[in-house]
């Protein structure tokens, strides 16, 4: 008998490669020294597989290259803009757009025409992007996940819910006045691309519409979040990634957006809005920051890409590809006993590095300290999640996140099975050594979003 066919494999081929510079150990150990021990600061011509990020990484579709072809370059109402606000009201459901240069361009408006001084904003654990622009404009974020999401072990399907005692428990000390919105992420990246139920997000906009809280939502990674719907919540096996994802926006007032995850382009973003009177607000102000309304920063043949990556995102058979990689890679982990977060999210693996790393303490930076040795053993190049990228409270202290991670980020439809192979043996191989491994020091610490530029020195 035939085995069932339930690979993940492509649905699609490859028509154009890049090929890529192999470096010695000698030629990664004096880059890796040149960038201060943060992977953010190396070449990427010195990097063999880039799991920095799965942000603006993606391999965009021939359809998406004859897009940008059809670039109309009007400063004021480009075609593309048009097309752009006809795919968003029909495969998301909203009705007002505001194009932006990326999602946090978006996140930015945002939180200027909802927040102000000394409110409390709700969300699923912190982006920090969308926690920074809710500070800036006075806001207080305060974290409603679940305690499931700071576990790396267990094994809860979605644990990027929102706990609505959380919720509650901040409605009854500030007030419903002081919560302009609550921000809701799908999928959750900073708990490891987790999901949120849709059992998760009705309770949600039951009990918010009771109190008159409104719901933004944060999908950057929302048809990622509807495969996992579509696999593992009940009464949604049958129904398409399309439906799922129309129906999570159904829930909501509004959203950002960053078109660099799962709409497949290199840059772009929005923000679309369903209140008229806060889109007017939100119109006029991207004309300070990213441009007239019908661009945003955004060249016509971007707005053109990002249109058509948004329906090609909702694909079944690329989602189906797109998370099956990611959980190949992730299976392959397990075997070799490498301490994952579990379960396996959508855009990438997560790293445990407390229990990769017991011996070196958080003030010592294990997850930062893992990704320089996992670029050094052959060119990977991964991001710290951990005590770096929490940053400092607006007090100077540090934050202590419970998690301390290694994010190896898939881009999508960029690498092959053989690339998902190296990764788990060269990891692997970093695990053998794991005594042998000393922690770092930063010695240069940038004041905003330190983790991009801070600097590191080896113990
Ligand atoms: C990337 C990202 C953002 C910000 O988007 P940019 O396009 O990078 O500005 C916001 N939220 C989440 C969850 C993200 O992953």
């Amino acid at each position: 008998m035939l085995p069932k066919r339930d690979s993940w494999a492509e649905p699609y081929k490859i028509k154009m490669v890049e090929l890529l510079k192999m470096t010695t150990p000698e030629q990664r150990k004096k880059a890796l020294t040149e960038a201060g021990y943060n992977t953010f600061l190396l070449k990427s011509e010195d990097v063999y597989i880039d799991l920095l990020t799965d942000s603006g990484t993606s391999a965009m579709s021939d359809e998406q290259w004859s897009g940008m072809m059809r670039g109309d370059e009007a400063y004021a109402g480009s075609k593309n803009y048009y097309n752009l606000e006809n795919a968003v009201s029909e495969v998301y459901g909203y009705q007002y757009l505001v194009p932006t240069h990326q999602g946090r361009g978006a996140e930015n408006i945002l939180s200027q025409i909802m927040i102000k001084p000394g409110d409390i904003v709700p969300g699923n654990m912190y982006f920090t992007t969308t926690r920074l622009h809710q500070e800036l404009s006075g806001g207080i974020f305060h974290d409603v996940i679940i305690d499931e999401a700071h576990d790396p072990e267990s094994e809860y399907q979605f644990k990027g819910n929102i706990d609505l005692n959380k919720v509650e428990k901040l409605v009854q000390e500030y007030g419903v006045e002081k919560i302009p919105y609550i921000c809701v992420a799908v999928t959750v990246n900073l708990a490891g691309g987790q999901p949120v139920s849709m059992q998760n997000l009705k309770e949600l906009r039951k009990y918010t519409e009771e109190k008159g809280i409104k719901i933004m939502l944060d999908m950057t990674r929302i048809a990622e979040n509807a495969y996992f719907i579509q696999q593992h919540e009940e009464g949604y096996r049958l129904k398409t990634i399309a439906e799922i994802v129309k129906e999570i926006c159904s829930y909501t007032d509004g959203a950002t957006f960053s078109g660099k995850k799962d709409a497949l382009v290199n840059i772009g973003g929005f923000l679309a809005l369903n209140d008229w009177d806060k889109f007017e607000e939100a119109r006029n102000l991207v004309v300070v920051y990213e441009g007239l309304h019908t661009y945003g920063g955004l060249a016509g043949r971007d707005m053109e890409a990002m249109a058509i990556g948004i329906y090609e995102s909702v694909q079944d058979a690329h989602m189906k590809a797109r998370i099956g990689q990611v959980i190949y890679l992730g299976n392959k982990m397990k075997e070799f006993g490498i301490p994952i977060v579990k379960p396996i999210g959508g855009h990438g693996i997560f790293v445990d590095a407390k229990q990769f790393l017991p011996h070196i303490s958080q003030d010592d930076f294990p997850a930062q300290t893992l990704a320089a040795e996992i670029y050094l053993d052959a060119g990977i190049r991964t991001m710290e999640r951990g005590i770096v990228s929490a940053g400092r409270k607006a007090t100077g202290e540090n934050y202590y996140p419970k998690l301390e991670l290694v994010r190896f980020t898939i881009p999508r439809r960029v690498y092959t099975q053989a690339h998902m192979d190296v990764i788990a043996e060269s990891t692997a191989r970093v695990y053998e050594r794991r005594n042998d491994i000393k922690g770092l020091k930063m010695v240069y610490e940038p004041k905003y979003l330190r983790f991009f530029q801070a600097k590191f020195e080896k113990l």
